[in-house]
């Protein structure tokens, strides 16, 4: 079995030698166990605050520690009546090629075949998906004709926002990393607008594309971009705080703005909270099933970036951190 753990903690962005990749033998699985291969691994920006060592929502990645990580997996062995030799399963593996759970494991699901490829239960129809589902529908509550804007366009989290938001019949704006991405939000996706927050014209050309000014922000990235969102909240605006993945690298985490500074300081304040997936993780099945029949319908579209093999899951690590990804980052371990 081959892993990638944390071997000291970046500082800044990842560098060389800051993760490992060991190996060793799979051991002997035992009554009431199951073993996975993993065939597809997710890269998700909350991975890089966990490799430092202050407390945030969830526990830091210790030294020596296989680094977290949702995948596919398949079961190739079972002494556990739950499960099957080739059953599909989501599950929290760790960025590994093979993965031991008990028989009873909380948070794995198997997958049932709707006809969505694999991976995307890792991204539109997985975790992000219902994150952008959720967060939207629960804490953002669009009203048809509001305008909602929502940031890192592209990836999974915002593509299904903004798809999710067109379907309620709202005007929706996307922000995302350069012209390419850009044009892919408006053509592909069916947003009303994609600004490039790269071509330095940020502030006018969200203006104007948010004539009726701003409604729902769904906050992905915090930084420049929240600043520029800030200036045409609307009275009664909703801000979902989902992430900043701007301030995800930073050295100094107290020195960053985060958006809770940034919109907390509005007056009027919009409603803004953060908010994890897992508040609605008694509708995990339900969402899973909402969102893999529109990718199979062909009604919510999506992208996706893949890497080949374990070893360069660091790389895609890094650079998905700086937007290199177009749309869901995907390590790909076994056919
Ligand atoms: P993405 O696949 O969209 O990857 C991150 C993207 O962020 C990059 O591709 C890049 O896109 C953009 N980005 C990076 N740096 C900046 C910057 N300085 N300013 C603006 N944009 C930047 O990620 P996901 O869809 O997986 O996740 C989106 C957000 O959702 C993250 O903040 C993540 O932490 C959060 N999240 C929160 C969850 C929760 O439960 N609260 C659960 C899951 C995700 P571009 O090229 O467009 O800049």
């Amino acid at each position: 079995n081959r892993k990638i753990v944390l071997n000291q903690r970046p500082q800044g962005e990842l560098q060389d030698g800051d993760l490992k990749l060991v190996e060793e033998p799979v051991r002997e699985i035992k009554d009431g166990e199951v073993l996975l291969q993993i065939l597809w691994l997710s890269l998700d920006p909350y991975m890089r605050p966990r490799m430092n060592d202050s407390k945030g929502y969830m526990d830091p990645i210790g030294i020596g520690e296989v680094i977290v990580g949702e995948s596919v997996g398949r079961v190739v062995e079972s002494k556990s009546d739950n499960y099957q030799v080739g059953d599909l399963v989501t599950v929290y593996s760790g960025w590994q090629e093979y993965c031991i759970i008990p028989g009873k494991a909380e948070m794995v699901y198997k997958i049932k075949d709707v006809g969505a490829p694999l991976q995307t239960y890792l991204g539109v129809a997985g975790m992000p998906g219902r994150t952008g589902y959720h967060g939207l529908v629960h804490v953002g509550k669009p009203k048809a004709g509001e305008t909602v804007v929502v940031a890192a366009a592209s990836g999974p989290v915002g593509t299904v926002v903004g798809q999710t938001a067109k379907q309620l019949g709202c005007h929706v704006v996307g922000i995302a990393g350069g012209p390419e991405k850009c044009k892919y939000v408006v053509d592909e996706l069916g947003f009303d607008a994609c600004i490039d927050y790269k071509a330095g014209n940020l502030d006018a050309d969200l203006a104007a594309a948010c004539p009726k000014g701003i409604d729902v922000y769904f906050e992905n990235v915090g930084g420049d971009v929240a600043r520029a969102v800030a200036k045409l909240i609307n009275p009664g605006a909703r801000v979902p705080i989902c992430g900043y993945v701007s301030a995800y690298n930073a050295e100094d985490q107290s020195k960053v703005e985060t958006p809770f500074h940034i919109f907390g300081k509005l007056d009027p304040k919009p409603e803004h909270r953060f908010f994890l997936v897992t508040e609605w993780q008694d509708q995990h099945q339900k969402t899973t099933a909402l969102l893999a029949e529109q990718v199979a319908s062909g009604k919510l579209k999506y992208s996706e970036t893949i890497a080949e093999g374990l070893e360069n899951a660091p790389e895609a690590f890094k650079g998905m951190l700086k937007g290199k990804n177009f749309g869901k980052q995907l390590v790909k371990i076994a056919d």
